[in-house]
């Protein structure tokens, strides 16, 4: 899927609310196995990794194409200052 095309999906569902603006944690990587990413919506191939995560205002489990989360991790830190749990994690 093209950049520009999973980032627009990814900020539009985050607008929507169909996508937390939490951050996430309890993240880990793992090997895709044909899941549907909740980022840009296609499958996630045994080829890519899988990034997964829980969203921490309300738990929330999530799973991203390592390129997805790293566009959702970015783009909900835009809409991020009207939530309360949405501050930037300690590095
Ligand atoms: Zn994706």
């Amino acid at each position: 899927m093209d950049e520009d095309v999973a980032r627009q999906l990814i900020h539009q569902k985050l607008h929507e609310g169909r996508l937390p603006r939490s951050r996430a944690v309890d993240i880990w990587v793992a090997p895709g196995d044909g899941q549907v990413c909740d980022g840009c919506g296609t499958a996630i191939a045994r080829k890519q990794q899988i990034v997964w995560g829980i969203a921490t205002r309300d738990r929330t489990s999530l799973q991203f194409h390592e390129d997805c989360f790293q566009i959702w991790d970015a783009e909900r830190l835009v809409l991020a200052p009207r939530e309360p749990d949405g501050g930037k994690s300690p590095a």
